[in-house]
């Protein structure tokens, strides 16, 4: 039996955005983020699928032992490094490349009992003012790195765009000046640009480029879709209308009853709420995709279903499939109408969502 509620992923979509990614980036090496459970597409498929990048960025250790416990052998960036001495051992073991970012891991790897030197990347605050040190500390943090015998050699230089996500910007430029001139004279390979920086930046491209959400199909940008830059959605979201009642003009739909009929309406009930991750912000007149025709969610978002106006779609019935988002309707639409952006949306979708592999065919 066909499970109700299902994400879709597209296994040949995720390589064609990564095919896009090479392409606006072709001298670049490119680690792709693969954190938060592969910004919800699930760590190891898409790790498969992505077998081809260069080495894979997580956010924590947690992530990359996954990796390497599913025998991935690709390099892999730990981008908020360890956080306590017993981790440093950890990724020693399974030759995990450290993001450092402050003082507190320089000096736990100088207070490490010595061992395999580990491979480093150093995280240079640029301008977004959440991670990394201040340029001004970065000559001294590399003379204490090139003194500590826990630390391997060059280490790569990386910082990461506040603004990227708008091409008018002028703070990216800034930014690039200031890492830039932090970055001078150092022999080290270099990383700025996440997929803003890749598609609207390319003096930000340097040796090595860190895509996320281009490669899940999504537009970085803060207008526009994945389409606008060739990219193809890979996860689509979908369920089945499993109810559909009349009601009179007037009458209330759902809870708080804040929704009400404005005519003699026919509402159907989708298979999808909350509980599965949609967003219960979601307002009336957000697009939900049925029979290939866009009708509006009307009411509030229930854990475990929605409701929708199917008076204008008078042949949709019970049983019908349903895409919330993905294929033909695109999760940026849906992100804008919940005020929220598409990396909330996918990282946010449940467990219990079945979820099914495809490889549609380009
Ligand atoms: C998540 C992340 C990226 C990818 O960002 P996108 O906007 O999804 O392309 C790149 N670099 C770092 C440090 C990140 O944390």
């Amino acid at each position: 039996m066909q499970p109700a509620t299902t994400a879709t992923i597209d296994l040949a979509a995720l390589r064609h955005n990564l095919a896009r990614v090479r392409a606006a980036a072709p001298h670049c090496r490119v680690a792709t983020a693969l954190k938060a459970n592969a910004y919800g597409h699930g760590l190891l498929r898409a790790a498969r699928a992505l077998s081809t990048a260069d080495a894979f960025a997580v956010a924590r250790c947690d992530e990359a032992l996954a990796l390497r416990e599913a025998g991935i052998a690709k390099p892999v960036v730990v981008l908020e490094g360890f956080l306590q001495p017993e981790e440093i051992d950890l990724c020693r073991q399974h030759g995990l490349q450290v993001a450092l970012h402050h003082d507190s891991q320089v000096r736990m790897l100088e207070l490490a009992k010595p061992g395999r030197p580990l491979d480093l990347w150093l995280k240079i605050d640029s301008g977004m003012h959440r991670l990394g040190f201040p340029p001004e500390q970065v000559p001294a943090v590399l003379g204490r790195l090139a003194a500590c015998p826990n630390a391997g050699p060059n280490p790569r230089l990386m910082s990461h765009l506040a603004k990227a996500d708008d091409r008018e910007d002028p703070y990216t430029r800034q930014q690039l000046a200031v890492f830039q001139a932090a970055t001078q004279g150092i022999t080290a390979e270099r990383s700025m640009a996440n997929s803003g920086g890749i598609l609207g930046w390319p003096e930000t491209h340097f040796d090595w480029v860190r895509p996320g959400i281009m490669l899940y199909g999504c537009t970085p940008f803060n207008h526009g879709v994945g389409a606008d830059e060739r990219l193809r959605p890979v996860m689509t979201l979908a369920s089945r209308l499993i109810a559909v009642q009349r009601y009179a003009a007037g009458e209330p739909i759902g809870y708080g009853g804040s929704w009400r009929c404005p005519r003699d309406s026919r509402i159907g009930v989708v298979a999808i709420g909350y509980g599965d991750g949609y967003p219960r912000h979601a307002p009336s007149g957000t697009p939900v995709l049925i029979n290939g025709r866009r009708v509006p969610l009307v009411g509030r978002v229930s854990m475990d279903m929605i409701t929708v106006d199917l008076t204008d779609l008078p042949e949709a019935n019970v049983g019908d499939p349903v895409v919330l988002w993905g294929c033909d309707l695109p999760a940026e639409e849906i992100a804008r109408h919940a005020n929220t952006i598409t990396y909330e949306l996918f990282c946010k979708v449940m467990p219990r969502v079945v979820v099914i592999e495809t490889e549609f065919n380009d």
